[in-house]
C-alpha cells in the first residue's frame, strides 16, 4: 500500500471504514523515541572482554624468564622430554604423574560431563599452578606470566579435540585467568604466537630432540616391562631404568650420543639375573592412548598392579601412536585424491601433490621405524615387532569401520583379534576411561562380538573412573586367574613335549648366563616369553658346548632360510599394496604431467638453444677476417 509523506498513514479498520480521526502514527512514534532517548541511560563506552587464552602469546623475548611445563606421558617419556627441550635451551618443569587429588582438582574446576583423561590431566595442571603459587608466595598473576603448558591437542569426534577448551575453562575458574597453553597439535603444528617471533620454535632440532625422547622412552619402558616380571633381585630393573633415564638425559642436555647412552645402558641391563622358569600370564594392555599409558591413579597404577599379581606387561608404545597418526594420514589421502579440487575442507587436497604427500608419509613412517629398531637395537630391546597399521585396520575393518575416527578408532578392536589369532598373549586388557565416547562405544558393542567369534580369548575391559580401584582391581584378578592358569598350562605342556623339567632350564641357564640374557630375545614360539625361552633352550639342555654351538647355527640357520622363504609373500604382499596405490599415483603422475609438460618443453627447447647456439654462430656467422 503507497503511502505518501504529506498524508500520514491511517490504520485500517476491519470492515472497510478507514479510521481518520485525526491520530498521526509517525508523530506518535517519534515522540516515543524521543522520549525514550531522554530517559534511557547516557552512552557508555564499554571494553568488552576478550578471551586472551585462545592465542596464547610466548614470544622469543619472555624465553628466559618463562618455564615450559610438560605432562601427560610415562614417567620416563616426561623426563626425556624435558631434557631434548632443556638441550634446545627452554627452561622446562615436568609435571608430576596425575593422582587422585588432580582428579578432584578436575571435576571442581571442569565441565560436567568430560571423559575421565580430560579431568585427570586439566585437574593435574590446575593442581600444579595453585601449590605453586602457594609454595613460592605468589600471586596467580605472576605464575600466568612465569608458567606456559605444552600439550597434545588435535580436532576430532572425542573430547581430545576439547582439551585445549577446558584447560581454558578450568584455569580462569581455577583464578588463573590468561594462562597460556600451547597446543602442539596432532595435525596442523603449534598454534604458535603471532607477530614478534615465536617463543617455540618448530624447526627440524625441535621434532628430532622430541623424537629422541619418546623413542627413548619407549624402549627403556619395554625392557622394564619384559625383564621385571623375571628378575631375581626386586628392584634390579628399575635400577637399571634409573641409570639408563640419566645417562639419555645427560645426552639430550648436553648434545651429546643417545645411542652411546643406550648403549651403556644396555650393560646395566645385561647385569640382571632372570629366571626363566617363572611362566608369568602375559597380558596384553589396550585401550584408550592416555588411560592405557599413565602409570598414575588414572588406571589405578595398573601396570605395577600387573606386575605385583605376577603377571607380564604387554605395553602400547608412544611410537605406534605416531605410526597410527601416519597411517590416519595415508588413508585419508588415498580416499580424498579423488575429491581433489573439488575438496574445500581444511583437510582437503586442492593444489597439494598427492604423490609428494604419500612419498612424504611413507618416509616418515619408515624413518620412525628405522630409529625405533636402531634405539632398541641399542639397548637391548631387541625382537619386537612395531605394529603393522595395515594390517590392524584390514582386520579390524570388518567389524569397526576404518573410516570411524576418535581415541584409538579400529585399533583396539584390531590389536585384539590379531592377540587372538597369532597367540601373542594370555589374556588383552582393554582400559575404558569413564566418559570416553569411542573406546566405551568399541568396549561396550564391538568387543562383546569379537570374543563370541574366538571364545578361547580371554579378554577384560575394565572402565577407570578414580574412584572404583578396588572394583578394578578385583575384577582383573578375575580373568587374571584363568590367565595364569593358561600360562602355566602352557609351560607345562610345553616341559613335557620337549621332555625337560623347570629344574633343567634353571640348571642350565645359570650355566649359560648369555643364553639366559635379558638382551636376547627368543623367537616367538608360544604366548609367554618364559615359554618362548623354554622352546628356545629346551633343544641345547644336555648337551656339550660343541654341540650347542652347532644347533645354535643351525638354528640361525633356519631362520634365514624361513625369512628368505617369507620374502615372496612379503614381495607379493608390497606388490599388492603398489597395485592398490598405483592408480592413485598414476592419475597424479598424469595430471602433474598434463600441468607442467608445457615448462617442461620449453627448458628443453631453452637447453637445446643453449647447446646448439655457439655451433651455429660458429658454423652460420661469417669469420671477422672474411668480412673485413
Ligand atoms: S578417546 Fe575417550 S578418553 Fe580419550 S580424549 Fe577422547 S573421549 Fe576422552
Amino acid at each position: 500500500m503507497a503511502t505518501s509523506k504529506a498524508e500520514p498513514f491511517k490504520l485500517p479498520i476491519l470492515g472497510g471504514t478507514v479510521m481518520n480521526d485525526g491520530l498521526d502514527i509517525d508523530a506518535q512514534l517519534r515522540a516515543l523515541d524521543d522520549e525514550a532517548s531522554r530517559v534511557s541511560a547516557p552512552t557508555v563506552k564499554a571494553t568488552h572482554w576478550v578471551d586472551e587464552m585462545v592465542n596464547p602469546q610466548f614470544t622469543k623475548s619472555q624465553r628466559a624468564g618463562t618455564t615450559l611445563l610438560v605432562s601427560g606421558l610415562t614417567a620416563a617419556h616426561d623426563y626425556l622430554v624435558k631434557a631434548a627441550l632443556t638441550g634446545l635451551g627452554y627452561n622446562v618443569e615436568v609435571i608430576e604423574t596425575p593422582t587422585n587429588d588432580a582428579l578432584r582438582y578436575g571435576k571442581e574446576f571442569g565441565n560436567r560431563g568430560q571423559c575421565n583423561p580430560t579431568y585427570f590431566t586439566v585437574g593435574n595442571l590446575v593442581k600444579f599452578l595453585t601449590e605453586r603459587a602457594a609454595r613460592d608466595g605468589i600471586p596467580a598473576a605472576e605464575v600466568v606470566d612465569k608458567y606456559v603448558f605444552l600439550t597434545a591437542g588435535a580436532c576430532g569426534p572425542c573430547r581430545f579435540g576439547m582439551y585445549a577448551t577446558e584447560y581454558r575453562k578450568a584455569l580462569r575458574d581455577g583464578g588463573f585467568d590468561g594462562f597460556r597453553v600451547m597446543l602442539f597439535q596432532q595435525k596442523g603444528g603449534l598454534q604458535q604466537a603471532t607477530g614478534e617471533e615465536a617463543g617455540l620454535a618448530m624447526n627440524p632440532a625441535f621434532f628430532l630432540g622430541l623424537l629422541k625422547a619418546i623413542i627413548s622412552g619407549d624402549v627403556i619402558n619395554g625392557m622394564g616391562y619384559r625383564l621385571r616380571p623375571f628378575e631375581v633381585e626386586a628392584g634390579a630393573t628399575d635400577r637399571a631404568i634409573e641409570k639408563t633415564k640419566l645417562w639419555v638425559n645427560d645426552a639430550l642436555v648436553d648434545g651429546g650420543s643417545v645411542l652411546a647412552a643406550l648403549l651403556r645402558g644396555r650393560r646395566e641391563f645385561a647385569k640382571i639375573e632372570l629366571d626363566w622358569t617363572r611362566p608369568a600370564p602375559r597380558v596384553s594392555i589396550i585401550g584408550e592412548f592416555w588411560a592405557m599409558t599413565t602409570e598414575g591413579d588414572g588406571n589405578y597404577q595398573l601396570q605395577r598392579f600387573l606386575e605385583g599379581e605376577g603377571a607380564e606387561c604387554d605395553i602400547q608404545f608412544v611410537t605406534n601412536w605416531l605410526l597410527f597418526m601416519l597411517w590416519e594420514g595415508r588413508y585419508d589421502t588415498k580416499l580424498r585424491a579423488e575429491l581433489r579440487g573439488l575438496d574445500e575442507a581444511r583437510k582437503g587436497l586442492k593444489n597439494v601433490n598427492i604423490g609428494k604427500k604419500l612419498i612424504g608419509l611413507f618416509v616418515a613412517d619408515t624413518a620412525i621405524r628405522a630409529a625405533f629398531h636402531t634405539f632398541g637395537a641399542a639397548i637391548g630391546y631387541r625382537g619386537y615387532h612395531l605394529p603393522d597399521m595395515d594390517q590392524i585396520a584390514e582386520t579390524a575393518n570388518a567389524y569397526y569401520n576404518n573410516q570411524v575416527r576418535g581415541g584409538e578408532g579400529h585399533m583396539e578392536v584390531g590389536k585384539f583379534i590379531l592377540n587372538v589369532l597369532h597367540n601373542k598373549a594370555h589374556m588383552t586388557l582393554s582400559v575404558k576411561p569413564f566418559g570416553c565416547m569411542p573406546s566405551s562405544g568399541v568396549s561396550d558393542g564391538v568387543q562383546s562380538l569379537i570374543t563370541s567369534k574366538y571364545p578361547q580369548s580371554i579378554f577384560c575391559a575394565i572402565e577407570t573412573s578414580g574412584d572404583g580401584k578396588v572394583n578394578v582391581q578385583s575384577r582383573v584378578q578375575m580373568f587374571l586367574f584363568k590367565a595364569r592358569l593358561a600360562a602355566q598350562k602352557e609351560y607345562a605342556e610345553l616341559c613335557a613335549k620337549l621332555g625337560v623339567t623347570t629344574e633343567d632350564v634353571r640348571a642350565f641357564c645359570a650355566k649359560h648366563p648369555a643364553l639366559a640374557s635379558g638382551l636376547r630375545r627368543s623367537p616367538h614360539a608360544a604366548a609367554g616369553s618364559a615359554a618362548d625361552r623354554l622352546a628356545e633352550l629346551a633343544p641345547y639342555i644336555g648337551k656339550t658346548e660343541r654341540e650347542i654351538r652347532a644347533l645354535r647355527a643351525q638354528a640361525f640357520g633356519a631362520r634365514v632360510v624361513e625369512a628368505a622363504s617369507a620374502l615372496p609373500s612379503t614381495l607379493a604382499a608390497l606388490r599388492g599394496r603398489m597395485k592398490e596405490r598405483a592408480p592413485i599415483l598414476f592419475a597424479q603422475a598424469r595430471e602433474e604431467w598434463v600441468d607442467a609438460r608445457p615448462a617442461v618443453v620449453e627448458k628443453l627447447q631453452q637447453a637445446t638453444t643453449r647447446f646448439t647456439k655457439p655451433w651455429r654462430s660458429s658454423t652460420t656467422a661469417p669469420a671477422p677476417s672474411a668480412q673485413a
